[in-house]
């Protein structure tokens, strides 16, 4: 059916150089009468040729095929190149899905580090918060139990803080009791404040600095009298300074003594109200006048050595309702 032949000038011209092509069989020369011609083909199928022209024209393939089979299969090429563009769509479709997928994977272990990284920065702080609630416990004792009205735990302890990171942990939830807990604090703290506005006036009058700053060569209780070797009670600190080193007052309050005072030789005493007094000893100068208004951390004196001293020093007492206290009991810093 198909066969290699010599082309004709005129078709190889006709179909161009290298071009393949189905095209009808050329009809036969009109060499019978019409009704007859029309009659042949009738009875003979319809049939196409595939022509294959070489570039110079001059050889030609052809096919013959009949007209069936060349329709079946156009059909079948059709349905293979629809079928195969399918796939190629699929594929790239399938292709960017997973560049997709990979970046959202991406993505997603990120944002799993930023909410590890969250929860574990959220449990810091509430471990951090949690110890406050020990602090605020030690701030509170000295006012008693009820002082802190409104504050919905007053224990004191891990225990609670300990349970809460035993328990599952997730970001809301981290975050909800975190939120809990600072706003338990914060209300703890308000009322302190509020105390403390109360009380500061309180704190402010205690004496609560060194009056001189020196090493103590003597602490408050019993002794050895320096002199006789006796056992004695010492009422206060003899704290070592040289001769004209600054006194000055721990704490605000009135001047009720400024000159001779037996022992103590020249010596200065300060009401700070509250039943608080002070007394410093062996002065060598006077600032301060009796009746005077000092504020805390005024000159009140210079150190010296005089009265019963065995050495340029100063002697700081603190009296409570006229009775002789450690000095160590009042002194913050
Ligand atoms: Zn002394």
């Amino acid at each position: 059916m198909c066969a290699d032949t010599i082309a004709p000038r005129g078709i190889a011209e006709s179909n161009g150089a290298g071009v393949s092509s189905v095209v009808s069989e050329p009809r036969a020369p009109r060499l019978y009468p019409r009704r007859r011609a029309r009659r042949r083909h009738s009875a003979r199928p319809e049939r196409f040729s595939l022509l294959i022209v070489r570039g110079d024209g001059t050889r030609v393939f052809r096919c013959n095929v009949p007209r069936a089979n060349a329709v079946a299969a156009g059909i079948a090429i059709a349905v293979l190149g629809a079928s195969i563009a399918g796939l190629v769509t699929d594929y790239v479709r399938g292709r960017n899905m997973v560049r997709q997928a990979a970046a959202v994977h991406r993505e997603l272990a990120e944002q799993r580090e930023v909410i590890q990284s969250f929860n574990r920065r959220v449990v810091d702080l509430r471990r951090e918060v949690g110890g406050w609630r020990e602090f605020h416990a030690r701030i509170w004792a000295p006012f008693g139990p009820d002082a802190a009205h409104g504050r919905r735990d007053t224990s004191v302890g891990g225990g609670t803080v300990a349970s809460e990171e035993a328990a599952p942990t997730s970001p809301i939830g981290e975050l909800d009791r975190l939120t809990e807990t600072v706003m338990r604090e914060g209300e703890s703290l308000r009322a302190l404040d509020r105390i403390m506005t109360r009380a500061g006036k309180v704190l402010a009058g205690l004496p609560s600095r060194w009056p001189i700053r020196g090493a103590v060569n003597s602490e408050y209780g019993n002794r050895q009298d320096p002199w006789t070797k006796a056992p004695e009670f010492h009422a206060g600190l003899d704290i070592q300074a040289d001769t004209g080193t600054a006194v000055r007052a721990p704490a605000a309050g009135t001047v009720v003594v400024a000159g001779r005072y037996a022992e103590y030789g020249n010596a200065v005493i300060i009401d700070h109200g509250q039943d608080i007094k002070t007394l410093y000893g062996h002065l060598s100068k006077f600032v301060a006048t009796p009746g005077q208004t000092v504020e805390r951390g005024a000159i009140i004196a210079y150190s010296g050595n005089t009265g019963r001293s065995s050495g340029p020093h100063l002697h700081y007492e603190i009296l409570v309702k006229g009775k002789a206290v450690n000095p160590r009991a009042y002194l913050w810093d």
